[in-house]
């Protein structure tokens, strides 16, 4: 193959790439319209907008420094932007709640050392109602895990309590 199309153009290997459809190709995704800190404050903010929907803002700590960072609601999208704060991959973060400061329980640890952090999909605080995320920056775990995810990635490890009633 010449390096130059019939009209002279450079031909670049690589672009053009087609993006996958959905296996399904009917399946939406699953995108995460409302969650909650322990104390039932919402944790989607519509001021942030991360690929198009609303996001959940959280409040980090490193340390002494503090930020914000703004993650995708979209289940499985790594999309995520910090405000404030300069995190780099591989670095443990604490997560808080942004308007009443409480750090985000932690669900289980997590396959990398770090934590998976729970973000309640509703105001009573209820595990089993639940999504994940680890608070390791660029852990694989690092996006929005459904409940259901969640779990399964857990009972397969047996390392979650009280479980009975759900195998
Ligand atoms: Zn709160
Ligand atoms: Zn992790």
């Amino acid at each position: 193959m010449s390096r130059f199309t019939s009209k002279g153009m450079w031909r670049i290997p690589g672009t053009g790439k087609k993006k996958k459809k959905d296996k399904a190709g009917t399946e939406e995704p699953m995108i995460v319209k409302q969650c909650f800190c322990p104390n039932g404050h919402n944790l989607i903010n519509p001021k942030v907008n991360v690929q198009g929907h609303h996001g959940i803002l959280l409040k980090v700590k490193r340390g002494k420094d503090e930020g914000f960072v703004a993650l995708s609601p979209v289940c499985g999208d790594k999309s995520k932007y910090t405000i404030d704060i300069e995190l780099h991959e591989g670095e443990v973060i604490e997560m808080l709640c942004p308007k009443c400061n409480v750090p985000l329980p932690i669900y289980a640890p997590c396959d990398c050392g770090a934590d998976m952090i729970t973000l309640f999909r509703d105001k009573h605080g209820n595990f089993c109602n639940c999504i994940g995320i680890c608070n390791r920056v660029g852990c694989s775990h690092s996006e929005i895990k459904w409940g259901t995810e969640l779990f399964n990635l857990y009972r397969r490890k047996g390392e979650i309590r009280g479980t009975e009633g759900y195998i």
